[in-house]
């Protein structure tokens, strides 16, 4: 339990440059004894003797930027953290949060299900900003509009290639492609279109462009590179789901990952690579490899999991055309229908992939799901599914409570400060350059926004299994959204909506 110097270094810092010259003054007084202790009484003194709206006491603050790991009160005033101390600090609302550990508010790249019950879920989850950065939307505007004022947590989205191109293609499919947009090549007006849409979508400010390469799988090794053009233009990543996930030659997840790295490279786009375990399959290690060799090479390239042995998509996607069972290792006893449960066999396969409906796909071996979770370059990120069916993927109602509970808990696989780097740090940095306001997010530091996640680290768990995958997390005791109580003494508040929209400035240009 002890402070690094770096800590309150980085705090008087980011203090001096924040605040008025006045104030730099009574910096210089305070700095001639014991840092940390006098970080609360300038911070009241700032607010002119004023108690918080909310202090947090007694609180293990965890934060793996400054490796602060220590006990702390947490001034809160407005939707901002005010301050951090070992001094007794004076709130309107105090909370204990002795025993608890108190963690910014999780950030998840990837979460398909952008609707008020996936809010819910994934608030118990301790997330506090949930992104759709991998289907994305043909229509930013309207998909910000949507969720304006209404949401539990933050919320943000990526522009994305699948559904414009299902737009630009006429495709008969509902979420994922089923018909031209997956298995025909676009002719030259197409792709036109297809730029134009994505560069709109880019000066709307969408935080990312979407890629889903498995799903639209005629598209160009061109189409593809034109995307990486527009998002370089827009100092956009680009977050990809890989053009196969296959592990026979030469098909393979290697293949579809040299492709994306060769085009970041191309073009200078940041690249991210999702839910690198079910692209790798077996192979997963030696992927992440790749992404770690591109980026010492200097290519700015990251990756992500979620810690579970299945995958899940629409069993209509081109994921399932002829020969799935030979490029990802499994047959039709792997695959569970979400509606109902049950495994599927050869007739039913037929009859539901004529209908169309997602799929849980268990193909991915323990040991890999396990080994991603631990590796220290792969950020955690839900890839949660919309609630179609009583049998959904678990993933997007439990991810972060498993991580926490099950590998770094039960399973020791990796300790509970790299855990919250991979779900509070790494990616806000990821955003950091598209959406600036992401770097007032992801770390617990004076001037940031108050998204906290109070956890019982003896506690936390997943709930939600296969079986039963409609369960809630335990253990976050309290949730705060921009400095509001979404999840107080383990309840969720009623009548709530703190959730701002994350997005990237819209450009001056950008009509609507
Ligand atoms: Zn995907």
């Amino acid at each position: 339990m002890r402070e690094k110097a770096g800590a309150t270094a980085y705090n008087r810092a980011s203090m001096a440059t924040n605040r008025s010259r006045v104030w730099l003054v009574a910096l210089v007084v305070v700095l001639s004894s014991e840092s940390s202790i006098r970080l609360s009484t300038e911070s009241a003194a700032q607010l002119g003797g004023q108690p918080y709206d909310i202090v947090i006491a007694n609180g293990h603050v965890m934060d793996p930027e400054s490796s602060l790991d220590a006990v702390r009160n947490v001034g809160i005033s407005g939707r901002t953290i005010r301050a951090i101390s070992t001094e007794r600090l004076e709130g309107r609302v105090t909370i204990d949060a002795a025993g608890l550990v108190v963690a910014l508010g999780f950030i998840d790249l990837h979460e398909h299900g952008q609707a008020p019950d996936n809010y819910r879920y994934q608030a118990f989850d301790g997330v506090t900003t949930s992104l759709e950065l991998e289907l994305g939307t043909a229509d930013v505007d309207s998909w910000y509009a949507e969720r304006d004022g209404k949401s539990l947590v933050n919320y943000g989205v990526s522009v994305g290639h699948i559904p414009i191109r299902m737009q630009v293609m006429h495709d008969p499919g509902t979420s994922l492609p089923a018909g031209p947009a997956a298995h025909r090549a676009a002719t030259d007006r197409e792709l036109a279109e297809i730029r134009t849409a994505v560069d709109r979508g880019l000066a709307r400010g969408a935080l990312a462009v979407g890629l889903g390469i498995n799903y639209t799988a005629a598209a160009t090794h061109w189409e593809i590179l034109d995307l990486f053009r527009a998002a370089a233009a827009h100092r956009a990543p680009v977050h990809v789901h890989l053009r196969y996930a296959g592990l026979i030659e030469p098909e393979t997840g290697l293949t579809a990952l040299q492709e994306v790295i060769a085009d970041a490279a191309a073009t200078g786009a940041p690249l991210h690579v999702v839910h690198i375990t079910s692209m790798g399959l077996r192979f997963t290690g030696g992927l992440i490899d790749v992404i770690d060799g591109a980026r010492r090479s200097g290519l700015d390239v990251t990756t992500e999991c979620y810690p579970y042995t299945a995958a899940s998509t629409g069993l209509e996607s081109a994921i399932f055309d002829p020969g799935w069972q030979k490029r990802l290792g499994i047959t039709y006893k792997d695959l569970q229908w979400a509606a109902t449960g049950e495994r599927l066999s050869a007739e039913t396969f037929t009859v539901y992939r004529r209908r169309g409906g997602i799929v849980v796909v268990h193909s991915i071996p323990e040991e890999i799901a396990r080994l991603a979770v631990a590796r220290a370059d792969v950020m955690i990120a839900s890839d949660g599914m919309p609630l179609t069916g009583p049998k959904v993927h678990p993933r997007g109602q439990g991810t972060f409570a498993r991580v926490l509970g099950h590998y770094v808990r039960e399973e020791k696989a990796l300790s509970l400060m790299d855990a919250l780097k991979k779900m509070t740090v790494m990616p806000a940095d990821r955003l950091g350059v598209r959406a600036p306001e992401m770097q007032h997010k992801g770390r617990v530091r004076i001037g940031a926004d108050a998204d906290l996640t109070l956890f019982d680290p003896d506690r936390i768990i997943d709930k939600a299994t296969f079986e039963e995958p409609l369960q809630t997390s335990e253990g976050v005791k309290y949730l705060f959204v921009n400095g509001v109580l979404v999840i107080k003494d383990g309840q969720l508040q009623t009548g709530v909506t703190p959730g701002a929209a994350v997005r990237a400035p819209i450009e001056q240009s950008a009509g609507r």
